[in-house]
């Protein structure tokens, strides 16, 4: 059979795959040389996709109250009791929650409909535990969520910094992207990260900063610019706003407090300085580990506002790059998935709000942005949310103190969940469960870490009762009684009404515009070939803000306490490089699985020797949250006093090794991002 040319769901780089359909689920994976994102190459979750995509564990009909049920009946009750809520207790008693899984298609009608209709901003993603930060920052200074790099920047850079990021692991073609410029342009290579990664063996250099300082590195490297007579003083002057007092906030900032606040030698930062100083050509790519913080705004803002001031950006190899982690959370930005967005890269000014009005001809459009995701749990448990519909993500596991997300999963009246799979932690708290299309069976776009817009194409036909999400939500939006503006037949419509707003009295003011796909045909639709939005943005000086000038955003490095009697390590959680989210699909792969066969959790060797613990040995890893128990790897990769767990396992696949319940649900102030790098800690030997 034909290869069906497609994309990988496994993370934001989002590869092109070529996919040959065999004998029933079979399929061959090959890279598609002519993606450009990936040129040909695959990571291991990419190389391996054809062994997740068996129907073992698939969800396959809809069940109400664990029993099946047809179609008709489980979207009746659906439809019933949301619109029976809402007409009792107003629209924001009502929430959606869901996911960069989704397709830009099912996040747009999800949208539409909780935004539009409804008449609520209560539609949060899981994006929100992932990149949100970034968000807020390039808001903050760009005035639209624009990633002003792609990834034909990293062939043309001679410094790339990777800050927060375990590129090896979990951006693994973007690694090797960076290693293919280091061998053939010589590219310079720094890490700066707490832990010792694989991404560090590479590197000329590696800054294992103090955990949370990356502001006052990032501000200790400006004013380091500033001394040296690197700032940028004509692109300031045209196209940059300085805040009073802006200068002055960086005086205690010199080398020797930097490197003290940090704790780093001082003669590694006066390398990294030197380097920066040295290449005008600089990527500085982040990730995790500086999104989700509770000063995870700021920290993105810090590294903006240093290619801002040297006017490293809108130039070949040359700006600030945020990573993605999910295939298409960028996708759900664009769509305004978020609830502290509306629509098409607009927020809730009231201009904004009229014209998405307007264009949707809504009957109830939200005028205010909605919970957030910690926040929308947390009022899940206080009663306020009364009927809650979660699609493709597994909050019961992924949030924050999970244990409390459960508790508030129980105690919701009303819990829909659309998903592929039937064993997942949050679908045991569902009272009407909706099977959903699988990769492979779904049809639609993505847009991945670069601003590429790419198709996923169906390799096989829906399994049992499954159906794509779109459909699912439109027979709700329909059996609510907005028929018309849900009657979609098919992706390419909900893609040329999604291209139509991005360009709707848009005159230019947003740099989101595919409005010149508003009229695609479904051939041309079916065909279409990845392409980046927005160009080279910033590349004539210009920034969508109302002045058309970027700004420089005024951040301090917080005080950081020492760590608490009772709680004297810090938890730190992340990926490893075979698994993907809650391993719901890769666990199903041998040999993915082969990679880490359990969760570890890894400390420094001298913290282990005063705990009494040997390598091996199982340790109980406590938080004001819960407790878990993990096996232990001792690593000198670690810094003393903080602990690395993977975020993988489940109630369902383990007994130990459950991260969920340990981190804390604190938030970034402006993002609403949870600072997943930093929960106090107690450690027990077993
Ligand atoms: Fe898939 Fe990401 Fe690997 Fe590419 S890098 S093959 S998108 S998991």
């Amino acid at each position: 059979m034909k290869p069906v040319r497609t994309t990988c769901p496994y993370c934001g780089v989002g590869c092109g795959v070529k996919a040959t359909p065999g004998v029933g689920r079979a399929v061959t994976i090959e890279g598609d040389a002519a993606h450009p994102a990936n040129e040909g190459r695959l990571c291991s979750k990419g190389t391996h996709l054809g062994e997740t995509v068996g129907l073992e564990g698939r969800l396959l009909h809809p069940a109400i109250g664990g029993k099946r049920a047809s179609w008709d009946k489980a979207l009746d009750l659906v439809a019933r009791t949301f619109a029976r809520t809402i007409k009792e207790h107003g629209p924001d008693s009502v929430a959606f929650y869901v996911s960069g899984q989704l397709l830009t298609e099912d996040y747009y009608v999800a949208n539409k409909l909780m935004k539009g209709f409804i008449g609520s901003g209560n539609i949060d993603t899981n994006s929100r535990l992932c990149m949100s930060s970034a968000v807020a920052g390039h808001i903050r200074a760009f005035g639209e969520d624009v990633v002003p790099a792609t990834y034909a920047d990293l062939d043309e850079a001679d410094l790339i910094v990777l800050v927060g990021s375990n590129t090896a692991w979990c951006h693994p073609i973007v690694y090797q992207r960076i290693q293919a410029a280091r061998r053939q342009r010589g590219t310079k290579l720094v890490v700066v990260d707490p832990r010792r990664t694989e991404t560090c063996e590479d590197a000329d250099l590696h800054l294992a900063i103090r955990p949370g300082t990356d502001v006052a590195l990032m501000n200790g490297l400006l004013a380091h610019c500033r001394d040296q007579g690197l700032i940028d003083e004509a692109f300031l002057g045209q196209s940059v706003s300085v805040p009073d007092g802006f200068w002055d906030g960086l005086a205690d900032r010199d080398l020797w407090s930097t490197a003290g606040t940090c704790d780093v030698a001082p003669a590694d930062l006066r390398r990294f300085f030197d380097l920066f100083a040295a290449n005008p050509r600089t990527i500085t790519l982040f990730s995790q580990g500086i999104n989700q913080s509770i000063r995870g705004t700021d920290q993105v803002n810090a590294i903006v506002n240093v290619h801002l001031a040297t006017g490293r950006i809108g130039k070949p190899g040359a700006a600030p790059f945020s990573i993605t982690g999910q295939p298409n959370a960028m996708g759900g930005r664009e769509v305004g998935g978020l609830a502290s967005t509306l629509a098409a890269h607009m927020d809730f000014a009231p201009g904004n709000v009229d014209l998405v009005r307007q264009f949707w001809s809504a009957p109830a459009m939200a005028a205010k942005p909605g919970l957030k995701a910690v926040d929308l749990f947390r009022e899940l448990g206080r009663g306020k949310i009364k009927a809650l519909w979660i699609m493709a993500t597994n909050p019961a596991v992924s949030m924050p103190d999970a244990g409390a997300v459960r508790d508030a999963l129980s105690a919701c009246p009303f819990v829909v969940v659309s998903d592929c799979m039937v064993r997942t932690d949050t679908l045991a708290y569902a009272h009407v469960a909706l099977p959903a299309s699988a990769w492979g069976e779904k049809d639609g776009t993505v847009t991945n870490s670069e601003r590429r817009i790419s198709r996923q194409r169906p390799v096989f036909a829906n399994p049992g009762e499954a159906r794509p999400d779109w459909w699912i939500i439109s027979e709700v939006a329909r059996r609510m009684g907005w028929k018309s503006p849900f009657a979609y037949d098919r992706p390419a419509d909900i893609y040329r009404e999604h291209a139509r707003l991005s360009t709707y009295r848009n005159n230019g003011r947003r740099l989101f515009d595919i409005g010149h796909h508003g009229a695609i045909s479904n051939p041309d639709y079916d065909a279409l070939e990845p392409f980046c939005w927005g160009g080279t943005p910033f590349a004539d000086g210009r920034f969508p803000t109302g002045d058309g000038r970027a700004r420089l955003v005024s951040v301090r490095q917080m005080e950081l306490a020492d760590p608490l009697v009772q709680w004297p390590f810090t938890l730190n959680t992340g990926r490893y490089r075979d698994q993907w989210h809650t391993m719901t699909r890769t666990g199903l792969s041998a040999r993915l699985s082969a990679h880490r066969r359990e969760p570890l959790v890894e400390i420094h060797p001298d913290d282990a020797a005063d705990l009494g613990i040997a390598d091996s040995g199982f340790a109980r890893l406590i938080t004001a949250q819960g407790e878990s128990v993990f096996r232990v790897q001792l690593s000198d990769g670690q810094r003393h006093g903080e602990a690395f767990v993977p975020i993988h396992w489940t109630d369902q696949q383990s007994t130990g090794g459950r991260t969920g319940r340990l981190p804390r649900p604190l938030v970034d102030p402006f993002s609403g991002q949870p600072g997943f790098k930093s929960t106090p800690l107690r450690i027990e030997p077993l």
